[in-house]
């Protein structure tokens, strides 16, 4: 990986390429929209280059990669650009200043990749702690500037790199995850919507915890009023505390992972509603037939699973899928109650998933309205140009009484 020398290589665009959208804003470049000679082929990945049209003029600086179909990815429209740490603390003060006009406590997605303006850089935040998720190569070769930078605006303590996301093998980046700065000691202790939640920085999935539901857990959690709850996929218990914080009677907690719902069961008791919340630990499908065999009714029933259909070629095995969550969840909604069905999954967009979940709903021989369309909370915000980055659909139905 290149320092950020002053002198730097040049890509250039196609006589064809469509040099407009680049221009009004898209910020990727594909592989069949540049010259690809031999040099640019050696390039690195994550080599910082500038990019020229087909006539040579310099439309901005780009990061490179030639082993993906997005080879450039726009960093700055200055192509004189210098990435240091001054570069990263603007970027993190402007991302920052969203944060904290939507929250008061520093628990939130502080750098949604592309739409904060660093391609492929994930930054959770827990307080004093930063989880950075560095899942393209030139933040790699940049993480110490990175860091400092981070640092320094908001006045984290300790750093966490998670490198376990899908998309740093694409980028030929290995698996790691380590302490950068500071101190952790077991699982960070995050107020939302009136619960608290357990996120394990370490070991935990994604970076410990799922903030891009906070807004669909506090709309679910209203509807669940004082009834009873299935909080399906649950993790460290995302909708299922939100329920109990703002009064559900009783909720049930179901995951494939055992640690998941441990931490899960430290939040409930943390929260002193550990007598009104269950963890089972199985397979989703197999326990919501158990619950359905055994007649089991809940006001609110939740499904969340993991993407099931992250690429295009998984489309149609994850349609099915999440028809299938459906059918197995609408029979086990109490009459009258509500269905959260959600789905995470890029390939598979909001029609696609509302048309599959609607079909599985009809299988389990219910009948539906539906009436609220939750995304992603504006932590994560999407840059207009890329539909791709609004990933997160919550459906929620009410079923026929
Ligand atoms: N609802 C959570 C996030 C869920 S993430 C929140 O709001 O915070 C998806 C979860 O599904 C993970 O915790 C994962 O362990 C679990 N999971 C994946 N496949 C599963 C399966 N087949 N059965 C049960 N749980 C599964």
């Amino acid at each position: 990986m290149q320092p950020d020398a002053i002198s730097r290589p040049i890509v250039r665009l196609r006589p064809k390429a469509e040099a407009r959208a680049i221009r009004h804003g898209f910020p990727w470049v594909y592989s069949d929209e540049l010259v690809l000679d031999r040099r640019s082929k050696a390039l690195e990945p994550g080599t910082l280059a500038v990019l020229e049209d087909s006539e040579r003029r310099e439309m901005g600086l780009v990061t490179v990669n030639p082993n993906s179909r997005i080879t450039a990815r726009m960093l700055d429209r200055d192509p004189g650009a210098r990435i240091d740490i001054g570069w990263f603390k603007a970027r993190l003060s402007h991302a920052l200043a969203l944060r904290e006009r939507l929250y008061d406590q520093p628990f939130y997605r502080l750098v949604h990749a592309e739409a904060d303006g660093l391609p492929g850089v994930i930054i959770d935040r827990f307080g004093d702690v930063a989880v950075i998720q560095p899942n393209a190569a030139w933040a790699e070769g940049l993480l110490p500037a990175l860091v400092e930078a981070l640092v320094a605006v908001t006045g984290v303590t300790s750093v966490v790199k998670n490198g376990s996301g899908r998309a740093r093998a694409l980028e030929g980046l290995a698996e790691e995850t380590l302490l950068l700065r500071g101190g952790l000691d077991g699982p960070v202790r995050v107020p939302m919507n009136g619960a608290l939640y357990m996120a394990d920085l370490m070991g935990g999935q994604k970076t410990g915890l799922y903030f891009d539901q906070r807004d669909n857990h506090a709309f679910a959690a209203r509807l669940a009023g004082q009834g009873r709850v299935l909080d399906v996929f649950s993790h460290v218990g995302g909708f299922a505390l939100a329920a109990l914080a703002a009064g559900a009677s009783q909720a049930l907690a179901v995951d494939g992972s055992e640690p998941a719902l441990a931490l899960a069961e430290q939040g409930a008791a943390a929260m002193g509603v550990g007598a009104r919340f269950e963890t089972r630990q199985a397979d989703a499908f197999e326990a919501m037939e158990a619950l359905g065999a055994d007649g089991a009714r809940f006001d609110l029933v939740v499904c969340d699973p993991p993407a099931f259909a992250p690429h295009r070629k998984a489309l149609e095995a994850g349609l099915r899928a999440y028809e299938r969550i459906a059918k197995l969840a609408a029979p086990l909604v109490a009459p009258g109650g509500y269905l959260v069905l959600c789905s995470c999954s890029h390939a598979a967009d909001l029609a696609q998933f509302r048309a599959s979940s609607t079909r599985g709903i009809g299988r389990g021989q219910r009948q539906a309205q539906l009436i609220q369309t939750g995304f992603a909370g504006p932590d994560h915000p999407m840059l207009p140009q890329l539909a791709e980055s609004g990933y997160l659909k919550a459906l929620t139905y009410r079923l026929d009484g």
